[in-house]
């Protein structure tokens, strides 16, 4: 009884008690030998770069946490890992800010400690706040997309693509960013608007010096120029056809060329196409066998294309061209116009255009293959699919995996420095580091030369991280290139949770590489999460200063009352933080710790919790039916990955049907000397207690999924010593079934109708001014028949839950009531 001696429930303590006995007990850990079925769950390894946790991470993993608790308690062996992404550039930038590194003067391996050093810290603070937040993981099975595991699964995935012909490295314009100097994938850019100036700038005519007219918003492209392209039905440059033209300042030649993607509505109708402005470039550029003038280097310098303007950065290329063009009378107008451009998401610079030699993974032939593989899926919310399949219908580049960084996945290869030969690492050398391990080859089985260079780059952390599953399976690659795994039966796994931005990255990689690999899918469902807002529904950032501390909010008003919060939040939607409603949460532990401390004392310590289906009274009956029909409702919403509405019914249901209606009318049997002439038998009066036992641990386990702690707690304090086999914690208790045991349909409609009756007088004592709580003479309802009829087994229950010396039933046309209060 000692934990329900406090008159109040005292959130910190119970919830540093619980976190502390959870842990001590094992309750998470995953069991390889169980025989129970699995749920597996790929759940988001948060980069550990962030060092501040906002309610928004509270919100994503406590949605998912809640699913997975529930499927634990409903009978499934748990495999539920914890991951920290603290590969690639997030890391790299964080280290880099922190200790205002300057890349010349580090070394590679000093770089590395760093990284380490730091997510260790950080890494630190996630796992003291997810045990904080009650997240269930069995941290036994966390892993690191650094760690040589990771590492291990992310080069055998690159060897196997190799093999398969689904990887290779080819010099292509690439997506470049000048700012941190690496190759980018479509997943790293976002578009942007923002105002610029369309520019009209005069080419000549080579042959008649005729002025040409082209609008463009990027002038200081004019020296990549290499082609104008009209539309091949433009009837004002047929003539022009397969001459050249002059560009203005540089005054090379370039040929005049028809394209039916050209618009001969934009502008003049004449276009420069220039190595490389865009993506439609590079098509044409392709197509047309054109040739190539790259005009700044990685660091976005102006080469000797650009003549006069050489060395200059690409940031003052463009004003110094305008410059010159206004002094040669060649710029012929400016209009405002709203650009769209792409930049690198990470660092916000202007995408540049490069050729480039890389490492890529083929996409662009498989489309319609990661579109089968999307539908195969189960997609939570469903409407999702279609934003992954809005992605690979707009795919215009394979995926470029070799990042030009400093810390991330080695790729395991080296390169003969006398000819074209790259030697790849065999499966079981991995991991490794090229740099510092060698080939393990006398000589180049081409040309005989000895000397060896490692590759410098790194992989997209993606490469890894899309390989989560297999991470989590403990896949590897064997020689013969199968796959083998240290727990079979893992792969695929059974949910992959997830926000949503990150379908385009997380979700499609993943299913990518399932689909190359294994030819199948990675999981069977995926859940996807929506984003946590501040009060403003404005996307919480520390650098926007709406950040709040969620340590804060546990402190005051308990992981309990956050996680119901969090769980209000339909799946798939974004929530904006509020604090009233961390309070209601707080509201219903409370109002739950109060009811079982009531019951408990109420039952006394002799207790034996059984009930004679005979002694059953109408009231109890249509409670136990109403608990069945909630059991169901509440299940059903899980099964479908809604705890919303989960908890939306469990909770309705507690405070009305169960605190407001039962309780209230089965008072006058088990707490109050009976006001009425009325006397029940002992068995009737075990009865109401057994059944309000039964109930309110239906709902306290209905509940433990949303709210782990408060309902720990009460089962440690009442329920688990009431009833006989319970197992150490709530967390693996059964799920509740639905009970079809003593009562029948029947039983269920009358009591909701003496449900509404009930709220309609006490709605009356309102308008009278009469407390709900306070005794009144008499209640007289008017009532049709078939209302009178369900009312009739229920009269002396009514009496007591609206407090009247005495009801009186009248048979009227409608439904009418009055109440006489005491003289
Ligand atoms: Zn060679």
């Amino acid at each position: 009884m000692s934990l329900l001696e406090a008159k109040r429930y005292e959130h910190q303590e119970a919830e540093s008690r619980w976190s502390q006995f959870w842990e001590e007990q094992g309750i998470y850990q995953y069991d390889p030998d169980s025989t129970k079925p699995l749920f597996s769950v790929d759940t988001p390894p948060p980069y550990a770069s962030a060092a501040h946790l906002h309610v928004g991470h509270a919100m994503s993993y406590s949605q998912a946490e809640i699913l997975v608790r529930q499927k634990r308690m409903a009978g499934f062996n748990i495999f539920y890992p914890m991951g920290f992404d603290d590969n690639g550039l997030p890391t790299e930038r964080y280290v880099e800010n922190k200790y205002k590194i300057n890349k010349q003067k580090i070394t590679r391996p000093e770089f590395v400690a760093l990284c380490m050093k730091e997510t260790k810290l950080v890494t630190e603070n996630y796992r003291q706040f997810w045990r904080m937040l009650g997240i269930s993981v069995d941290w036994s099975l966390e892993y690191n997309t650094i760690g040589p595991k990771a590492v291990k699964v992310a080069q055998s995935s690159f060897l196997d693509l190799v093999k398969k012909g689904l990887a290779r490295r080819k010099k292509d314009p690439i997506m470049w960013d000048i700012s941190m100097q690496t190759a980018l994938a479509q997943a790293d850019i976002e578009t942007i608007e923002r105002n610029g100036l369309l520019n009209s700038v005069a080419f000549k005519s080579a042959e008649d010096e005729k002025e040409l007219i082209i609008a463009t918003t990027r002038p200081e492209l004019i020296p990549a120029c290499v082609a104008l392209f009209c539309h091949p039905d433009d009837k004002r440059y047929q003539s022009l056809l397969g001459k050249n033209a002059l560009t203005p300042i540089f005054k090379h030649s370039v040929p005049i060329l028809a394209d039916d993607t050209v618009d001969p509505e934009f502008g003049s109708g004449l276009m420069m196409v220039c190595t490389f402005g865009d993506p439609e470039d590079i098509a044409k550029w392709k197509k047309y066998k054109l040739d190539t003038r790259v005009i700044i280097d990685e660091r976005g310098m102006a080469n000797h294309f650009a003549g006069e303007f050489e060395g200059l950065h690409i940031n003052k290329l463009r004003e110094a061209v305008l410059a010159r063009l206004k002094e040669t009378g060649e710029l012929k107008g400016q209009t405002q116009t709203l650009q769209r451009v792409s930049v690198a998401e990470r660092s916000g610079t202007p995408v540049e255009y490069i050729p480039h030699l890389q490492w890529f993974i083929s996409l662009m032939d498989h489309q319609n293959d990661f579109l089968n593989r999307a539908d195969q899926l189960d997609w939570y919310p469903d409407y999702f699919q279609k934003r992954h399949d809005h992605w690979v219908e707009g795919l215009k580049w394979d995926w470029c995996i070799s990042r030009q960084r400093f810390y991330g996945v080695p790729i395991p290869v080296w390169y003969c420095e006398d000819c074209a030969y790259t030697h790849f690492a065999e499966p079981h050398q991995l991991p490794l580091d090229p740099t510092t391990t060698g080939p393990g080859l006398e000589r180049c089985p081409v040309c005989g030369s000895q000397a060896f260079r490692p590759e410098g780059d790194v992989f997209d952390t993606w490469m890894t991280s899309s390989l989560t599953p297999q991470i989590n399976a403990g896949m590897t690659l064997n020689d013969d290139y199968t796959w083998a795994a240290e727990r079979p039966g893992l792969f695929p796994m059974s949910v992959r949770v997830q926000g949503f931005e990150i379908i385009r990255t997380w979700t499609f990689y993943t299913l990518v590489k399932s689909h190359f690999h294994h030819q199948g899918l990675p999981w069977k469902d995926i859940v996807v999460s929506g984003w946590g807002l501040d009060k403003q529904g404005q996307k919480i950032s520390k650098s926007k200063g709406n950040y709040e501390d969620p340590s804060d909010i546990v402190k005051n008003f308990s992981a309990d009352a956050l996680r119901y919060w969090s769980a209000l939040g339909t799946l798939g939607n974004d929530l904006r933080y509020n604090e009233q409603e961390v309070k209601s949460g707080q509201k219903l532990l409370n109002k739950l710790y109060n009811s079982t401390r009531f019951l408990a004392q109420t039952v006394g310590d002799g207790y034996k919790h059984h009930w004679d289906n005979e002694a059953l009274m109408p009231v109890d009956r249509w409670l136990l039916a109403a608990n069945a029909k909630c059991v169901e409702q509440v299940t059903d919403f899980f099964e479908k990955y809604d705890y919303s509405n989960a908890l939306r019914t469990v909770e309705r249901f507690f405070w009305d049907s169960y605190c407001d209606n039962y309780l209230e009318m089965i008072k006058f049997r088990l707490w109050e000397n009976p006001e009425q002439e009325k006397s029940y038998s002992d068995a009737q009066i075990q009865a109401g207690k057994a059944v309000a036992v039964e109930v309110l641990y239906s709902i306290v386990k209905l509940l433990a999924p949303v709210i782990p702690f408060v309902t720990e707690h009460l089962y440690q304090g009442f329920f688990k010593d009431q009833i006989e086999g319970e197992p150490v914690s709530i967390h693996i208790a059964s799920w509740p079934k639905p009970s079809h045991e003593g009562w029948n349909q029947a039983q269920l409609k009358d009591g909701e109708r003496v449900s509404e009756i009930l709220s309609l007088i006490r709605k009356q004592k309102i308008e009278q001014k009469i407390g709900i709580a306070t005794k009144v003479a008499q209640v007289t309802l008017n009532a049709p028949a078939e209302v009178l009829g369900a009312c009739q087994d229920f009269q002396s229950e009514i009496a007591s839950a609206v407090r009247a010396m005495e009801l009186v039933l009248v048979e009227g046309p409608s439904l009418l009531c009055e109440v006489k209060g005491l003289e």
